[in-house]
Order: structure tokens, then sequence, then C-alpha cells
């Protein structure tokens, strides 16, 4: 009958959700004990300087190998390390191994080299404290502060309280940069530009990637650069996949690209190499 169907339908939903539940706290743990038992690595995508090509800069993405699903999407597990506040433990890790990284290429033969690491916002809250460990811990490897810059959302500093707000001014007076990630799909208020003392806008890929078709969106692009540089601030586009992007963005003066048209994320060593 429709009333046992519906039955039926509904046990399965019920099945399927508390699946899903389960799945989620599964990994939750997972992650608690990734960290110590060195499942995550760090890739690093190179960010070059659209005037002559060199790569001055590189984003550190994280990636998780699970011992038994293999490699997990950033994407999938740092909402799941956010909501469980792993992502505090693993956020201090992700620094320790970048800096080491950025204080290797400085060292050999690119001084002037810049790591760019993404931050969500709970990294940003009362109970954590990385802001009083980053600073020595730069200063002990005797690096700038200026070898790091901060990637962050434009939700996230919507969200951000006044401890959030104090800590990420206090990181940029000490020097560490900060970039504007994904800008423009956000809610992103021109009163940040006043208040943060910003050094790069990231136009977010999905305009990038229509700029070539789409008109409205190659006069979003150009606008954000002559906005930016206006304001004194570099561009970084995100996203960057063809030969006819690079041209564009180029022509509209813009500093930085990244994206798999000049490589995917790489490991350390490959980076090197490059
Ligand atoms: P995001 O910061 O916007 O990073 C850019 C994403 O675009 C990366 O995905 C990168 O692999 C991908 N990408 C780069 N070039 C291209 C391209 O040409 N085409 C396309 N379609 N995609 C490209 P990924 O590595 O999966 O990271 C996803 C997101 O996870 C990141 O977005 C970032 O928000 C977050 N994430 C990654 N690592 C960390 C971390 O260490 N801490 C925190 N809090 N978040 C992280
Ligand atoms: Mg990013
Ligand atoms: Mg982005
Ligand atoms: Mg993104």
């Amino acid at each position: 009958t429709a009333k046992n169907a519906g039955r039926n339908r509904f046990s399965y939903f019920t099945a399927a959700l508390q699946k899903a539940s389960q799945k989620r706290s599964q990994l939750i743990n997972d992650l608690r004990d990734a960290l110590s038992t060195k499942q995550f690595v760090l890739h690093y995508q190179p960010i070059i300087k659209l005037a002559n090509g060199a790569i001055q800069k590189a984003e550190v993405l994280l990636r998780w190998c699970h011992p038994k699903r293999g490699w997990i999407s950033p994407a999938e597990f740092i909402p799941l390390a956010e909501e469980s506040g792993i992502i505090i433990e693993i956020g201090n890790w992700v620094f320790r191994e970048a800096v080491q990284e950025v204080k290797f290429l400085r060292a050999t033969g690119h001084p002037e080299f810049q790591i760019s690491i993404n931050k969500s916002p709970i990294q940003f809250c009362s109970h954590s404290l990385f802001f009083q460990e980053w600073l020595p811990y730069l200063k002990q490897l005797d690096l700038p502060a200026e070898c790091l810059i901060i990637e962050i959302t434009e939700k996230l500093l919507l969200e951000m309280g006044e401890i959030g707000t104090s800590k990420l001014l206090a990181l940029r007076d000490a020097g560490i940069q900060i970039a504007i990630d994904d800008f423009g799909t956000g809610y992103f208020s021109l009163s940040y530009f006043k208040k943060f003392d910003i050094n790069f806008l990231k136009i977010d890929q999905s305009f990038v990637q229509n700029s070539v078709d789409c008109l409205n969106d190659m006069v979003l692009c150009e606008a954000i650069i002559t906005l930016a540089h206006k304001l004194g601030l570099k561009v970084i586009a995100e996203g960057v996949e063809t030969i006819e992007q690079h041209k564009l963005l180029s022509a509209a003066g813009c500093d930085y690209g990244q994206g798999h048209f000049f490589s995917q994320p790489v490991t350390a060593d490959i980076l090197r190499r490059m």
C-alpha cells in the first residue's frame, strides 16, 4: 500500500542519514589520529609573476592520505576539522611545515620567496593562541614576517569578531601579509580596505574561467584589478587554466597568476626543482 511504501521510504532515508552521520563521526575520529601518524602532506601551488614568469610565491594546500579511504579532498575534511576544533592543531602544524619550507627556499637562492597559507575563521577564535606562537617561531628561524601571507575569505572577515580582528591586525602590524581569497564570491565590504591594510586580492577562479567567453566577467576582472591597483594592492588570479585566460589577465594588468596552466599543486621536492 501507499502507506507502507511511505514508511519504507522513510526508514530508507533514516538509514541513509544515520550512515552519513556515522561516516562523519568516524572521519572526525580519524582526523584526531592523522596528525600524530603523519597522514597529512603539504602541497604547494606556484604563484607566477605574469610580467616575467618567475615563481615568487606558492600557496600551501593541505592533503590528507587516509589509511583506508586514500586521498581525501580538503573541501571534505576542512569543514569537519573546523567543526571539531582539530583545525587549530592542524593549522599550527601547517604553519610550522610551511615556514620551514620557505626558510629552505629563501636560503637557496630565492631570498624574497613568500608562502601563502589558508586560514579558517575558527583559527581566529579566542582559545587559539597561534598569533602568540607564530612571531617567535619566525624569529627563531631568523625569518622576516614578510615571508608569510595569510589567505582569508570574505566570509571570514564578516564572521570575525573583535578578538579575531585584533589578532589579524596584530599579525599585520608585525609584517605578515594578508590576501583576500576567492574575492568576488562573498560579502566584501569596501570598509575592509580601510580596516585591514590588505596586500593582495585573489580573484576567484569562477571569474577567471568565464573571462574569455563572458564579457561581464572580463569586465569584472578588469575592474577588480583597477580598484586594487588604485588602492596599492596586488592582484592574484586563481584557477588560470588556459593561455587565453593568461593573455587576457596579463593585458588587464593582473600581477600574478595561479592555476593548472602554470602548475598543479606539487610536493615540496618538485617545487624546489621548479
Ligand atoms: P582555495 O584556497 O581557494 O584553494 C584553491 C583551490 O583551487 C585548491 O583546491 C586548488 O587545488 C584548486 N586549483 C588550483 N588551480 C586550479 C585550476 O587551474 N583549476 C581548478 N579548477 N582548480 C584549481 P584544494 O587544494 O582542493 O583546496 C580547496 C580549499 O580547501 C582551498 O580553497 C582552501 O579554502 C581549503 N584549504 C586547503 N588547505 C587548507 C589549509 O591548510 N587550511 C585551511 N583552513 N583551509 C585549507
Ligand atoms: Mg586559498
Ligand atoms: Mg581561492
Ligand atoms: Mg576556494
